[in-house]
């Protein structure tokens, strides 16, 4: 029997194309009955063959639109990118909050501008 995908010749009674895998006999789900794929209707018991099975079970890609998927993506990313920010800038105020105790403002307020610094945020501590 032949391909009807891409014409190579196959063994009888094979149900998919050894070359491309293509569906070579539809199978009866009614009665299990192997049936030439350009079917219509069961050979043995009449039953509608109807749609390739492909169509009816659609991958969730194919319904959520790209644009929206794309937005879902791009705001999670930023939503992570802003957690680890905020994780680092409260290390940092932890950090010379520790610093600041037991020094006298003038100290303290030299400590903030370092750290600060070395944050590379200038809108913190000011
Ligand atoms: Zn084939
Ligand atoms: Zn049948």
């Amino acid at each position: 029997m032949k391909c009807p995908r891409c014409q190579a010749e196959n063994p009888a009674g094979m149900k998919f194309c050894g070359q491309c895998a293509a569906p070579l006999a539809l199978v009866c789900s009614s009665c299990g009955a192997t049936n030439p794929p350009e079917n219509k209707f069961c050979g043995q018991c009449a039953t509608p063959f109807g749609k390739p099975a492909e169509t009816r079970f659609a991958s969730p890609d194919s319904y959520t639109p790209k644009h929206l998927a794309e937005k879902i993506l791009t705001s999670k990313a930023a939503l992570e990118a802003e957690r680890k920010q905020v994780s680092v800038l409260f290390a940092d105020l932890k950090g010379s909050m520790e610093l600041l105790v037991d020094r006298d403002p003038e100290e303290a307020d030299r400590i903030t501008a370092t750290a600060t610094v070395a944050s590379g945020c200038p809108n913190v501590g000011r």
